[in-house]
This record gives structure tokens, C-alpha cells and sequence, in this order.
């Protein structure tokens, strides 16, 4: 497809930012709740949503050097959904679970903030109010009653670094492996694949870094939405005279141009340009890109050479792999011209420091590892990496999702983490191994599993194959979990005997201290707050689990009701965490940190040679089924395959869903099917009509067909209502659905007689 970002078919799409920004943020600060909004965003704690990080010691509004106007409205729309009023008692009084189950994502948001302990016992159709000491009692007799191996937790990145070492310390107390997280539905092949290159899991790019490039690739991402902070870093690149590849089988518009409102004179008004090149690639041929470029630099002497024999292992057989994989090969699974990843990897060979990023379009297929390894590669392979303006860098999503890694909760605990746990527990940790989100899924759905704690998160709504997640819950007797604002997982995903809503305060009104870890490895400090809510029966995360761990274990093997302490949780974190050794002073010195060891600033990596390790990655297979796989055609039915990709919507956060519509992709409501004009052409189909949307595990009616800026032969839909479509097909390395390049037959009627 086409390079030259002028020359792309923009089939209506709108640029990024720019005004609607501003006048979002005017509506919000104006509304009834803007001056506590206000007060909020001024509050010293990270933002809420994405793992950029914004906030902080430094104030609400700066990032980790100081920059001001660091905000974005979708922070906004995550505080304003948090100053939202308890729930009306009404709604848990009165209407069943069947009325509840009928609740969108927007709607169970926007029934207000959870203020108070609830229960669903087995044959009853409605919540009622529980007290707290019946809650853990409840829950100690559910965690004591089962094997280790049969208790589960699960944990999204909106909680604490506290919180998260705690839950994997009581888990692992109890002798389970099984803490499931978010991060296993989006980045775990960002983590297993850069670990396998260079050591370490996160990204190795730090802002301060990331500001000395003059190049950035980036890939499957839509950040203009999802971390729009980061096209502050892209402007400045391109003002600098950068250069920005972006690779994405859907024309982004904030990915062409972008108005931010931190440089109001300079860019708000007319926007700024984004990529300087663009490439539209078949969805899950990123490995057939990146092994072009390589391929590329390697025929035309841009290898270099020194750096890769100096600094890697296992060049000889990525070398190897490069001569023999044909043109042709590479060009047919990523349906790009020879001529235009010839071109794109001249213009990144001619860059003296590049950035590689990228987020859930690399990762959310069935070798999402394998990608991030050729990315990987591509970055050794061209001298770009550890040193200063260079790296590779996974856009993190929720905005503690890398701490809860860093914290333990994870089923890939490190060995050095391993040895300081057995020493604090003054036992061997079970070597039995856990439960990713999943296998967590497989497992529940065949009986294994009887109790599970969920720290936040929504596992029903963020599992593919909707109906096996319910059904999968349902076989677990007791199920928790710990929220601040109700979401379809309370009211689909219920536990056999029991299920628990429990209210928790959020990171800007926990009455003690906080910390949580960006996506660049900044570890922030988050200052006590108050909540809004009147004669809320809200508890503290830590608290929370401080307390269950003492009615589970009393004071063994350690003092659990002293973790009710942040700073004494911080102190272990201290002398567990490799990494975190500076977390020890921060409550005296309130000076955040880099977590040590992760920024390769001289190429150094974190494996056991110090040398990164490269290997060749497997040009996947993106055959689609015909008709047929599905049933086939019906006499006189329109209708053709597609590879679906799923994606938030603008307005979205994770399975929270703020605004229904997605302008700037022209997507009015939720169900949208984005296709190219070409496809429905070919088939005979109308832009706005309705059709069905067929997967492999279900089928979605009455979705409206709207024209976009998307590669012939792929739609998009959103996430999670999608999910209904797929099966769960993982990458086998780490666990991870694959959300995009699902085949789906579209289905749409023959035409009436005489039309
Ligand atoms: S870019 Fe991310 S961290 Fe920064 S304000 Fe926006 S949502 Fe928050």
C-alpha cells in the first residue's frame, strides 16, 4: 500500500487532537463536578489510565522531566467516571441480574461508583449488601477449603504496586502459581519476547532516551487515542527533522496529523504531520515486515556489522535465514511491495537513532511473540539499541500494568525474585506451574478451579469467546471481585455458590501512599487523597489483602497485619523487587525512580552473556478459509472473509467503554464493522447496510457497514463486543488471544427480487 502519507485513501477520517480536545476539556471543567475535577487532575498521583504515566510528585499535569501540559482528555474521562455518585440504591434493590445483564459496558459504568460491600449467593437473582467481617470470613473459608492449585487470582493494572505485591505474597503464601493478570490478554509477548532477545521484559527506552532519536517506528498502535501523550514525543521528532514510519493496516488520522493542545501555537490549531512514511501491511504479517527490512539492509550493506558480531548471539543463523527467505515470500505475506520496504528500511538506515514501538497490533496474535522478537531483531540487526536514543519500546496500556509485572504477578516469576520470596517466606515457593488469564478460562471451564480474586479487571468482558467465559466462571464456587465501578463481569461472570463485589478506593482517594511503574520504567509516587462519596463502606486494596492474608495464614510464616502498613509492604518490595532497591527511601526522600537495570544505555543487556540473543522468526501462515469453513453462502447471499481486527474505540479504555462512537474513524456506535470501499464493491454490498458478522464461535446481527481507510480484505470491530466472535487461539509462547486477524464471514441477503 501506499507510503507517501499524502497519497493515502482517507475515506472521511478526521485528524487527531486539535479542538474537539479542547472543547472536551472545556465541557468537563464547566460540568457540575469540574471544580473536584479540577482539584483532581492537580492531585499528586499518576493518571489513571494509560501506562505513559503522566502525574506524580511532579503534579497532575507534568511528566517525569518536568514537562508541563502533560494530561489528555481520556484522563479526564477516567477521573470523571470515578467522581460519579455511589450507585443509586435502587439499582442493586430492585433490579434483578437478568435486567442487569442487560447493561452495555457504558451503561454498568455509568451506574456510578460501587460504595459498599455485595453478594450474589447461587439461586438468587439480585446483589444484596454484605458486611465487611462476613466478606473475609467468607473468603479465608473459600481459600483454605481448596488445594493451592484450585485458588486463583486475576489482577488488572488500574491497582497499586502495593496492592499487586501483596496479592502475589498471599498467593504464593498459599502455594499458587495461579495469578492470572491483564497483561497476559495484551503484552505478555511483548515481555517473553524482548526477554528472549535482551533479558529483560519492558521497554529499554527511557522519554529522556526516547527524545534523542531521530527515527521511531511504530506499529500497531493507535496512540493518538490510546496514549495520546505520546504524539507530543512524535512532534518534537518531526520538528527536530525526524523521521516517523508507521506500520497499520488501518489509516489512523491522528497517525497522519495530530493537534496537540502542549504546543497550542505550534500545532493545536492546524495539526502536525506524524508519519513521514506510512505502510499498510496485511494484519499479522509484522514479522514478514520486519524480516524485509533486514532483508533489505542486509543486500544493500546497511547491517551493522560490528555492533551485531560485538554485542548478539545467533546472528549466523538470522543471517542464514535472511539470504534464503525469497522476496517474493516476504512480499506475499505482507502484501507490501519489495520496493516499498526497500525504501522504508533506507530511510530508517539513514536515521542515526531509532526508537521501535509499538502495542496490541504486534501482540494480539497467535505469534505475537515471534513478532516482537523480529522487531527485536531489527533493532541489533541496525545498531539500535542500547544507546541513548535508541530501543524498543511496548506501549503499555493500563497505567500499572508493568508494575503488577515487576511486582510478581505474573506466572513467569524471576529467579532472583524467587530466591528473595522463599527467603522472606522461610520456604520453597510451589514450583507447580500457574494459571495465564488463559488457561485460567480453560481451566475454570473444566471444574479446576473453586476460588478466584479478582484485583479489578473485568475477566469475562476481556476474554475472547464471550460464552465460555461465562460458563467458565460459572463452574467456580466462590468468586471476588474487588472494583470501584460495577462492569458486565459482576453481573455475567458469577461464581457457582457466591459472587462479591467489593468496593475499593481509587489510586487519588487511598488514604495512604501509593507507587506505580509507567510503561518507561518510572516508578511515581501517589500522594493519600479523600473520596467524594458520603458514607461510603470503601476499603483500601492493601488493606484489604493485608487482612484477608492474616484470616488465611495468621502471622506466619510473616507479620500480614503489619502489610496494612504501605511503608512496611514498600520496605519488602525493597528487598524483593530487583529493581525497585531505591523504593526503600522514597517515603523519606518522595524522590521516584527508574527501576534499575531495565534502560540499556550502552549495549550491555540483561541476559547471562550481556549479549543480545538473536534467532530467525517463522514467516507465519495468514491463509483465510473460504465461505465454506463457515457454512458457506446461501443462493443469491452476499457476502466475503475478512480478517477482523479488533480495537478500542476512541472514548474506550480497556473493556470500559466512555463513548460509544469512534469519530475520528467514522464509526457512529458499537455496531460498526469498519471495511474498505473496495470490498464492498467487489461483493455487492452498501455502505450503511446491515449485515451478520460470523466468527468460530458465534455470530453478531443487524452491524452496520461503514467505508473506511482500512487494507482491502480486513474490518474492524470493537473490543470486547467482538469477543463474542473468536475463539481463544493464543500465541502458544505466552498464552496471549489472538484479538486480531480473526476470519469472519460477513453474510449479508440476497437482494430482493427485481432490485
Ligand atoms: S497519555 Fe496516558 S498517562 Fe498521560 S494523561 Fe493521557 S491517559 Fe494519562
Amino acid at each position: 500500500m501506499d507510503i507517501d502519507p499524502s497519497q493515502l485513501p482517507l475515506d472521511g477520517i478526521k485528524r487527531g487532537g486539535g479542538w474537539s480536545v479542547i472543547k472536551g476539556w472545556g465541557r468537563a471543567l464547566l460540568s457540575r463536578r469540574g471544580k473536584r475535577l479540577w482539584r483532581t487532575l492537580n492531585h499528586k498521583s499518576a493518571c489513571l489510565s494509560c501506562a505513559w504515566g503522566t502525574g506524580g510528585q511532579n503534579g497532575g499535569f507534568r511528566d517525569e522531566l518536568g514537562e508541563p501540559l502533560q494530561r489528555c482528555i481520556k484522563s479526564v474521562e477516567a477521573i470523571q467516571s470515578e467522581l460519579q455518585p455511589a450507585v443509586p440504591r435502587h439499582v442493586f434493590d430492585r433490579l434483578s441480574l437478568g435486567e442487569l445483564q442487560n447493561f452495555d459496558s457504558a451503561s454498568c459504568d455509568r451506574l456510578g461508583r460501587l460504595d459498599r460491600p455485595l453478594i450474589h449467593r447461587a439461586g438468587q437473582d439480585f446483589y444484596e449488601p454484605i458486611q465487611w467481617d462476613e466478606v473475609y470470613k467468607r473468603l479465608a473459608d473459600a481459600f483454605l477449603a481448596s488445594p493451592p492449585e484450585r485458588v486463583a487470582s486475576y489482577s488488572s493494572g488500574r491497582s497499586s504496586n502495593e496492592a499487586a505485591y501483596l496479592l502475589q505474597l498471599l498467593m504464593r503464601a498459599r502455594g499458587s502459581n495461579n495469578l492470572a493478570d491483564c497483561s497476559d490478554l495484551c503484552h505478555a509477548p511483548s515481555s517473553v519476547g524482548l526477554t528472549r532477545v535482551f533479558g529483560s521484559g519492558t521497554s529499554n527506552v527511557s522519554l529522556e532516551s526516547l527524545r534523542q532519536a531521530d527515527g521511531v517506528v511504530l506499529v500497531g498502535s493507535n496512540a493518538p487515542a490510546n496514549h495520546p501523550r505520546l504524539m507530543n514525543e512524535l512532534i518534537r521528532l518531526r520538528d527536530r527533522g525526524g523521521t516517523v514510519v508507521v506500520i497499520n493496516p488501518v489509516v489512523e488520522g491522528g497517525l497522519l496529523k495530530f493537534g496537540s493542545p502542549a504546543f497550542p501555537i505550534r500545532s493545536l490549531l492546524l495539526g502536525s504531520e506524524i508519519a513521514s512514511l506510512f505502510l499498510q501491511p496485511i494484519p499479522g504479517s509484522d514479522t514478514a515486515v520486519f524480516l524485509g527490512f533486514q532483508k533489505a539492509w542486509l543486500e544493500s550493506g546497511a547491517i551493522a556489522w560490528e555492533f551485531v558480531k560485538s554485542h548478539s548471539d545467533g546472528w549466523e543463523a538470522l543471517q542464514e535465514q535472511l539470504m534464503s527467505t525469497s522476496w517474493e515470500s516476504i512480499t506475499q505475506c505482507c502484501g507490501l511491495s519489495r520496493e516499498e520496504l526497500e525504501h522504508t528500511a533506507a530511510r530508517l538506515a539513514s536515521c542515526r537513532a531509532v526508537v521501535f514501538a509499538w502495542a496490541m497490533g504486534i501482540t494480539h496474535h497467535s505469534n505475537g511473540t515471534t513478532n516482537v522478537q523480529a522487531i527485536a531483531n531489527s533493532a541489533v540487526l541496525s545498531g539500535n539499541v542500547g544507546r541513548p536514543g535508541t530501543g524498543t519500546m511496548p506501549i503499555r496500556g493500563h497505567s500499572n500494568v508493568q508494575g503488577f509485572g515487576s511486582m510478581g504477578v505474573s506466572i513467569r516469576l524471576r529467579e532472583p525474585m524467587r530466591l528473595a520470596l522463599e527467603a522472606l517466606l522461610k520456604r520453597p515457593l510451589s514450583r507447580t506451574p500457574g494459571y495465564h488469564a488463559r488457561d485460567l478460562i480453560e481451566a475454570a471451564d473444566q471444574g479446576q478451579v473453586d476460588a478466584l480474586l479478582c484485583l479489578g479487571g473485568n475477566l469475562y468482558g476481556a476474554n475472547p469467546d464471550s460464552n465460555q467465559a461465562r460458563r467458565a466462571l460459572g463452574q467456580i464456587d466462590t468468586v471476588a471481585y474487588l472494583a470501584t465501578k460495577p462492569n458486565q463481569g459482576h453481573f455475567h461472570g458469577l461464581g457457582a455458590r457466591q459472587t462479591l463485589v467489593l468496593p475499593v478506593f481509587n489510586r487519588f482517594e487511598t488514604p495512604h501512599r501509593t507507587t506505580v511503574e509507567s510503561g518507561n520504567n518510572w516508578v511515581r509516587l501517589n500522594e493519600p487523597g479523600t473520596t467524594h462519596l458520603k458514607r461510603a463502606n470503601l476499603t483500601s486494596e492493601v488493606g484489604f489483602l493485608a487482612e484477608l492474608a492474616d484470616r488465611i495464614f495468621g502471622d506466619a510464616p510473616i507479620h500480614w497485619r503489619r502489610l496494612q502498613d504501605p511503608i512496611y509492604v514498600r520496605e519488602l518490595i525493597a528487598r524483593t523487587v530487583p529493581g525497585y532497591e531505591e523504593m526503600a527511601g522514597i517515603d523519606a526522600t518522595k524522590r521516584e525512580f527508574e527501576v534499575s537495570g531495565r534502560v540499556f544505555q550502552t549495549p550491555c543487556f540483561a541476559t547471562s552473556t550481556g549479549r543480545a540473543q538473536l534467532a530467525p522468526t517463522l514467516l507465519p501462515d495468514l491463509r483465510l478459509p473460504d465461505p465454506d469453513h463457515f457454512g458457506g453462502l446461501a443462493d443469491g447471499e452476499r457476502g466475503l472473509v475478512l480478517s477482523l481486527i479488533t480495537a478500542r474505540s476512541h472514548g474506550q479504555h480497556n473493556t470500559v467503554v466512555y463513548q460509544s462512537g469512534d469519530r475520528y474513524r467514522g464509526m457512529p456506535h458499537r455496531k460498526t464493522l469498519l471495511i474498505n470501499s473496495e470490498d464492498l464493491q467487489r461483493q455487492g454490498l452498501e455502505a450503511h447496510e446491515r449485515v451478520t458478522v460470523q466468527g468460530d464461535a458465534g455470530r453478531l446481527e443487524q452491524i452496520e457497514l461503514i467505508p473506511g481507510s482500512i487494507r482491502p480484505g480486513c474490518g474492524l470491530m470493537f473490543f470486547p463486543e467482538a469477543n463474542a466472535l473468536m475463539l481463544g487461539v493464543s500465541d502458544p509462547a505466552c498464552g496471549t488471544p489472538a484479538f486480531k486477524r480473526v476470519p469472519v464471514l460477513v453474510r449479508a441477503p440476497a437482494w430482493p427480487t427485481g432490485v
